[in-house]
Parts: structure tokens; sequence; C-alpha cells
């Protein structure tokens, strides 16, 4: 009997064949490389795809896409997809990411924003660092670059200087003790509302897809009424296979996609070192994205 991929939701989070590895070809449509808060370049990021077995990525870099081409180039030598991406962080009491797909690096509205989003997060760094040195954690805009690798630094990377320097035991340390929010250095950036960057996103011709749920901190009929209502404004899809949920949750993310009638995707959100458990395309060990859900997410495009 040939093995067909299997349908994405419940039913291939819960077959053993699909689970082990049988179901068809296997993807990650969330990941982050040194142009924004990752450690491998996109080059290297595609390498290990490959290595994983992947049959395509994205690469989702926060605000940017400098790593679009060079990724796409070494993926079309492996023979393996590269889909363009980003992660964009919308206005929410918690935390809420907006993942957007086949957005073309160029001018475009969105990509457009982007650029404006970039200059706002320097702007961000440079007060997080005034408030780190408030605090007695000097840090300097030069070691941030130098760790961030010229641009689109972040958190991430202030974490990593932090334990280096001997103020934090681990990056997640740092963020528990000075840089999540409500801690000492922690500064707002600037965030577009989730209807702008939906809206933004498919005037670019682009598909906005909400990134790991459950981030928002809400129950279960909140979040069923949220996206309900982002349905309604485009998104066109939920990251309902994440590394960091259980089965239970991503099942349950599943069924709450369907009713809502957004796609379902998943992915890794592998930054390297700078997330030390997570490896691409099996996050914690059990990830599993099959291809079919890349393949649902293109049915969405418009045309
Ligand atoms: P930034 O865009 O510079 O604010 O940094 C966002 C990055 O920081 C993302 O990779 C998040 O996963 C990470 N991050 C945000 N909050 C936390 C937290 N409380 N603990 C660990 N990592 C976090
Ligand atoms: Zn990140
Ligand atoms: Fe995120
Ligand atoms: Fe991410």
């Amino acid at each position: 009997m040939a093995l067909r991929p299997a349908p994405v939701g419940r039913a291939c989070l819960e077959d053993p064949l699909q689970r082990a590895g049988y179901g068809g070809p296997v993807i990650d449509l969330h990941t982050h490389s040194t142009v924004s808060d990752g450690s491998d370049t996109p080059e290297e990021l595609v390498d290990l795809a490959v290595k994983a077995g992947l049959s395509a990525m994205a690469l989702t870099d926060h605000d940017r896409q400098d790593g679009i081409a060079p990724a796409r180039a070494r993926a079309g030598e492996a023979g393996i997809e590269l889909v363009a991406g980003a992660e964009i962080s919308c206005q929410h009491p918690a935390t809420m990411h907006m993942l957007v797909y086949f957005l073309e690096p160029g001018e475009g509205p969105l990509q457009d924003e982007l650029v404006r989003l970039q200059a706002a997060r320097d702007d961000r760094n440079d007060r997080l660092l005034d408030r780190l040195a408030e605090v007695g954690l000097p840090v300097t805009r030069q070691e941030l670059e130098e760790e961030a690798g010229g641009s689109g630094a972040g958190r991430p990377h202030v974490a990593a200087i932090l334990v280096r320097k001997g103020f934090a035991r681990s990056v997640q340390d740092a963020f528990d003790r000075y840089l999540a929010k409500g801690r000492p250095a922690y500064v707002e950036k600037e965030r577009l509302s989730a209807p702008v960057a939906i809206t933004l996103a498919l005037q670019s011709g682009a598909l906005p897809v909400l990134a790991h749920p459950l981030s928002m901190g809400l129950g279960d009929s909140e979040l069923e009424a949220a996206l309900e209502e982002l349905a309604e404004a485009g998104l066109v899809g939920l990251e309902a296979i994440y590394s960091r949920y259980s089965k239970d949750e991503r099942a349950s993310l599943a069924v709450m996609a369907a009713r809502a009638d957004l796609a379902i995707t998943g992915g890794s959100d592998y930054h390297g070192t700078y997330k030390p458990d997570l490896s691409i395309g099996t996050g914690l060990g059990d990830l599993h994205v099959p291809n079919g859900a890349l393949e649902a997410l293109r049915d969405r495009l418009p045309g």
C-alpha cells in the first residue's frame, strides 16, 4: 500500500505511522537565522533542514527578510523548498506574533512597514541598554551589534551578552530576571495592531498566520472568540503544531483552527543557541509538521 500524506489536523497528530515519520515529507514553517535572533546563517539553516530530511522550510526572521535570498539560493542547490516569510510582533496585553508566508522581499505595503519597524526596534534597543546601565548591567551598543552580527539585534542577543558577563546563568534566566515583560530592563517596542498586520500582509500577496497562539494567555473560549474575530479580519492560518505545545494542546488548537476555517500550520521556532533546546524540524523531539500543511496554506493564496 502506498503511503500518502495524512490529512492535517487531529487525525495526523494521532496517527502513529505519521508520528513515526512514515506519513510523507516533513517541513518546518518557523525558523530564525542570524538575520534576526538565530545563531545559524540562512545558508546553515537550509543545510540543517536538509540534514533533518525536510522537504520545505520557511525562514521567518523577526521584521527582516535579508536572509531570504541567500537561503533560497542554497535551498535551490539542495532541492528543498524555501518559503519566504517573516514574524511580526503585534499589539496585545500578553504576547501576540503574526507569521507571514509567501511574502517576497522587495517593495510592498508590508515590506515597507517592516523597514519602519526595524528602525523602531533599533530605537527600542538603545533604550533597553540605557535601562540596563541604570540597574548596573552595562552593555555597549557595539557589544550588542557584534553579538547580533550587524543588524537585527533583539533581546536574545542582550541575554547572551548578560550570560557571558556573568549577570545571568542562561538566556532564559536573563529574560526571567531582566528582559521579560514586567522586569527592570523591559522596554516596549512598536507593534502593529493585528488587523493592520493582517491587512498589510494580504495587500502584499502574503498569508498571515497566528504564531504560537497560546502565548496570548487566553482560555479556550476567549481564544476561540479571538480567532473568529481575526479570521474575519483576514487571518488565514493558525500555528497549532508548535514545539513547546503538548500533544493535547496541538490537537485542541487544530480543532479550533478547523472551526474557524483556518489552515493548520506548524514549526519549531528554531533559534540555534538562543533557544538551545529546540531543533529544526523536530522541535523538542516530537514535532512533526506534514508537508500537507504547506499545501493547505498554499491553497489559500488568491488566484
Ligand atoms: P525582541 O523581538 O527583541 O523583543 O525579542 C523577541 C525574542 O525574545 C523572541 O525570540 C522570543 O521568543 C524571545 N522572548 C520573549 N520573551 C521571552 C521570555 N519571557 N523568555 C524567553 N524568551 C523570550
Ligand atoms: Zn526570536
Ligand atoms: Fe514568536
Ligand atoms: Fe519565532
